[in-house]
């Protein structure tokens, strides 16, 4: 029979090498499941110097390999794998990988933290990495001196923008509304920037491929207009990485899974910690938070 884990946690960001941390130096015999970078969210960010700590700063993939070490010191293991299918509501829970095969736990720690949100349009999937990007803080650097378009009206795309005006010739900031959602201070460092032009009450309907690159909006108006640029940035929020446990665990109408501070979910033995989880601050600390609290619930319920 296959081996019977303590504790399980998905996901290898914040949330996830916290609780790893926290159940490995319980004594629980932890493993971490990650499908490809250590740090999750946190390795999109050039610079963190929001984490206590790090006075100067620091890259979030350093960051994350030094939690993943915190946590694999005291006797963490990582499994790079991806986990294809759950089955959690029974006494042991079920975890089916791509190349691991089924691995099992009685606790399990949901730490898969949120994505990009896409915005779907034809091509845009094929096209990711190659015209098309999800961080500007992560390819930007790839459009020195050239002309891109950064899509969205919060603060991630109002950042993006300042961000790209010091490295690109022209920045095109593409917004639905006449009224960014961005904070104040944010919205206003975009007039400080002469290569940012706004193009407001305009949503995409187009990647253009044929005959050049750039992206067609719709105008209020009900009029089209083509921006020619060499990349586009997509700015326009993030959505949590929940599809796996749909329709076996609960999850709010945006798909975050439902827990409270104590990170309970509607499943006894599963706990979700970090971004995945319903609450008001998505924060490399509140992440690191849940982790701790995850692991401290789960060692409860296998007491
Ligand atoms: P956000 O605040 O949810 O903003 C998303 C933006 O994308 C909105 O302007 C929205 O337009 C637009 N949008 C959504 N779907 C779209 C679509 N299909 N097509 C076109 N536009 C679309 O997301 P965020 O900017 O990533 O920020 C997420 C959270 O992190 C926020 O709480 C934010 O304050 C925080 N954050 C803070 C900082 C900072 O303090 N420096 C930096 C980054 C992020 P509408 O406005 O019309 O809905």
């Amino acid at each position: 029979m296959e081996k019977i884990h303590d504790l399980i946690i998905i996901g290898g960001g914040p949330a996830g090498y916290t609780a790893a941390l926290y159940g490995a130096r319980a004594g629980l015999d932890t493993l971490v499941i990650e499908k490809m970078t250590i740090g999750g969210q946190m390795t999109e960010t050039g610079d963190i110097d929001n984490y206590p700590g790090f006075n100067e700063g620091i890259d979030g993939i350093s960051l994350g390999m030094k939690m993943q070490a915190g946590a694999e010191k005291f006797g963490a293991v990582t499994i790079y794998d991806e986990v294809c299918a759950v089955s959690l509501s029974g006494e042991v829970k079920k975890i089916s990988t791509a190349y691991s095969g089924e691995l099992c736990a009685r606790a399990v720690i949901i730490a898969t933290g949120a994505g990009p949100r896409r915005l779907g349009l034809d091509g845009e999937d094929k096209l990711v990495g190659q015209g098309i990007h999800y961080c500007a803080h992560c390819e930007g650097r790839f459009y020195k001196g050239k002309t891109v378009a950064v899509i969205g009206g919060g603060n991630t795309a109002v950042g993006d923008a300042l961000y790209l005006a010091n490295l690109c010739e022209r920045v095109y900031l593409i917004h639905r509304r006449d009224a960014f959602r961005a904070g104040k201070i944010l919205s206003d460092a975009l007039s400080s920037k002469e290569n940012i032009s706004l193009v407001m009450n305009a949503v995409p309907t187009e990647i253009i491929t044929d005959g050049g690159f750039g992206i067609t909006v719709k105008k209020r108006d009900g009029e089209e207009e083509k921006i020619s640029c060499d990349g586009i940035f997509v700015s326009i929020g993030r959505e949590p990485s929940t599809s796996l446990f749909a329709g076996e665990i609960q999850l709010d109408e945006a798909g975050y899974v439902v827990a409270g501070e104590d990170t309970k979910t509607s499943i006894p033995g599963v706990f979700a910690a970090g971004d995945v989880r319903t609450k008001e601050l998505r924060q490399v600390i509140t992440a690191a938070s849940d982790g701790a609290t995850a692991a401290h619930m789960a060692g409860e319920y296998l007491a």
